[in-house]
């Protein structure tokens, strides 16, 4: 009989990328790639690469855990996924990270900006507009596990201390600033004030690249100089810092492996997130086709430029696998442990939120008692790790502080192009809204940003119809 090129594997909805209507989808395997099948009426057949490994990308459903949900949820859910944000009562994942925009400006223009800032774009939010935004996200989450402070560039913001002042009165465990790092590198009297917001502080600093072209193609401007002077400053505060790279096809996947190692070295440094670029907003120099980078090709170039991580060291996180990997790892004397291999799925199907506490584990344990017989000594006992973040894995570690911890994310923030209903259900980066809804970062970036938001409102209408 005549066979397919390909194993079907499973059926989803997606959305149109250009119409954004949402349409069937196939996913299937084909020459150890995935791939998703979809049709729409009007605007036709696409065949979308959604990872590049077949076992890595069945063994995310073996992360799931049970679902957190919020305290409230803020509109119904009626149009359907994903329609209906909000967060609407169909979710399957609270908000692990709440995303504040204090200001749409920013002093750079970025050719890659999924929220189209620059100096004269919209406006910055009120004092008492934010103020009412972090209230919503206290009342949807109780104690919110992280929230960002973020723009636009949020450092330009002429009330930003004393919308941090604000922030530190909520109830919020980790509090992050979104950065590009140049008013850290500009102005050392700025970063001290910053350092005294720790703990439970930390600044997420764009830092994509060491290539001055590479920098010019995403930021407009060759970064590289104020990316290093930021860091200087930051090292010698010791500010919490998670460097942040945005991704793009041929532009800078070449440097993961090296930055992450120069990562490891730097005293304030707890970890290096990767963004692939999302295909939303202001996206200039880039091919739908040819440019995008999925969650396992990240995820292989780890493995591939650098020995720090072996395979089961960058595993799915439980609350929202499909979008998100971790390595997690202790650094000690400017070396690096992994943690993330004694995860055993197995106990995330009843725990919903999966604890290491490597006493009581042989294998660990061994594992500790190499790293002590290193001869380092653990002297600061701050807080241990446990509770430290909500989607990760808490580590019962005594005498071990944050600055003792090193993780790698990769964050695939999903767009129109591999659009999976299934998986958008357990986002857990999430943006307040001007208006006080809770949005998913990925539909936001999609459907609701500013004017974005006129064309959501029409396929309502449609879907609308539909249900009459
Ligand atoms: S993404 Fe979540 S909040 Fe948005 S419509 Fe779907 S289920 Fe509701």
């Amino acid at each position: 009989m005549p066979e397919r090129p390909y194993t079907y594997y499973d059926f989803t909805l997606s959305l149109c990328p250009q119409c954004l209507r949402r349409i069937d989808a196939k996913i299937v395997f084909e020459n150890n790639h995935v791939f998703m099948l979809k049709n729409c009426p009007e605007h036709g057949f696409s065949k979308v690469l959604i990872a590049t490994d077949v076992e890595y990308y069945k063994n995310i459903r073996n992360y799931n855990k049970p679902s957190e949900i919020p305290l409230k949820f803020n509109t119904t859910t009626h149009y359907g996924c994903p329609y209906d944000c909000g967060l609407c009562a169909d979710h399957e994942q609270h908000s692990c990270l709440t995303v504040v925009e204090i200001t749409d400006r920013c002093n750079l223009t970025c050719p890659t900006c999924y929220a189209m800032s620059s100096p004269h774009y919209g406006r910055h939010r009120t004092v008492e507009e934010v103020e009412k935004m972090l209230d919503i996200i206290v009342a949807n989450e109780g104690q919110p596990d992280v929230v960002q402070i973020s723009g636009g560039e949020p450092t330009i913001h002429p009330d930003f201390f004393a919308i941090l002042d604000i922030a530190k009165q909520k109830p919020i465990k980790h509090l992050m600033v979104n950065t590009n790092g140049i008013r850290i590198a500009k102005d050392k009297a700025f970063a001290e004030r910053l350092a005294a917001y720790m703990p439970d502080f930390e600044v997420y600093l764009q830092f994509d690249s060491f290539k001055p072209e590479a920098l010019q193609t995403l930021r407009g401007k060759d970064l590289t100089d104020i990316r290093l002077q930021a860091l200087e400053h930051l090292n010698e505060l010791n500010l919490s810092t998670t460097l942040v790279v945005t991704l793009q096809k041929g532009l800078n996947d070449d440097e993961i492996g090296k930055i992450i190692e120069f990562a490891v070295q730097q005293r304030c440094v707890r970890g290096v997130t990767f963004q692939p670029v999302q295909i939303a907003g202001r996206l200039e120099h880039f091919n739908p086709a040819t440019d995008r980078i999925t969650l396992t090709d990240v995820r292989q170039k780890i493995l591939g430029q650098t020995s720090i991580f072996q395979a089961n060291d960058i595993i799915p996180v439980p609350c929202n696998p499909d979008a998100l990997a971790m390595g997690y790892a202790l650094k000690l004397g400017g070396q690096i442990f992994p943690m993330t291999r004694y995860i055993d799925p197995a106990h995330l199907l009843n725990n919903s939120r999966n604890t290491i506490v490597y006493e009581q584990d042989e294998q660990l344990h061994q594992h500790m008692l190499k790293i002590f017989s290193t001869g380092i000594s653990v002297d600061r006992v701050e807080s241990n790790f446990k509770e430290l973040l909500c989607c990760l894995p808490q580590i019962h570690a005594p005498g071990l502080s944050y600055d003792n911890l090193f993780r790698i994310i990769i964050m695939r923030f999903i767009d129109a192009w591999d659009f999976d209903v299934r998986a958008i259900k357990k986002s857990c980066v999430h943006i307040v809204s001007k208006d006080g809804r809770m949005i998913p970062f990925e539909t936001m970036n999609l459907l609701y940003r500013d004017e974005k938001e006129a064309h959501a409102k029409q396929l309502q209408k449609e879907r609308e119809a539909v249900l009459l």
